[in-house]
């Protein structure tokens, strides 16, 4: 190999950044460089502090998709149209659900009108009373992002080889 800094031809070289830019050198011309670099999968040449960062975003992803996928829910968009035909299905009237859930009719009328967004309790207190379901899993919303790895970093971000 050779090194391109002095022109040596060496068994080894070493990738290392010099003013900026990455290049391979030799043992002797190591002492030129301002840091050593750090080469990607992709092959490109990052600045070790510049891969750290890049790390911590890959880590920080990593936990929030795995937090996605924990099954984590939300209320259900249609929630109040479930109410509303669960409680039909079982012939109630307003007031009946609510005597039920020990809640106000008013309440009942508004949750399935959507005007109220029931709190968790609530939600709780439907599900088993009507035998429901109001709740869905989060939807993960890392699919396309995670589709191109590299696209959300910036260009300041990488030193690009130059090809030989
Ligand atoms: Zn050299």
């Amino acid at each position: 190999m050779l090194c391109e800094m002095c022109g040596a031809a060496v068994p080894r070289t070493k990738l290392v950044m010099v003013e900026g830019a990455a290049v391979q050198v030799c043992q002797k011309c190591e002492r030129f460089a301002s840091s050593p670099a750090v080469r990607t999968k992709e092959g490109a040449v990052l600045l070790p502090e510049v891969a750290g960062r890049l790390d911590n975003r890959e880590k920080r992803r990593k936990e929030k998709d795995i937090y996605e996928a924990s099954g984590e829910l939300e209320l259900a968009e249609d929630y109040s149209e479930r109410i509303r035909r669960a409680r039909q299905r079982l012939g109630m009237s307003h007031e009946d659900l609510g005597k039920l859930i020990s809640e106000k009719k008013s309440v009942i009328v508004k949750v399935e009108s959507g005007e109220m967004t029931p709190p968790d309790k609530l939600v709780e207190r439907l599900e088993k009373a009507l035998n429901i379901k109001l709740k869905e899993p989060v939807q993960a919303a890392g699919e396309v992002r995670n589709a191109g790895n590299s696209q959300g970093m910036t260009l300041g971000d990488f030193i690009k080889v130059k090809k030989k």
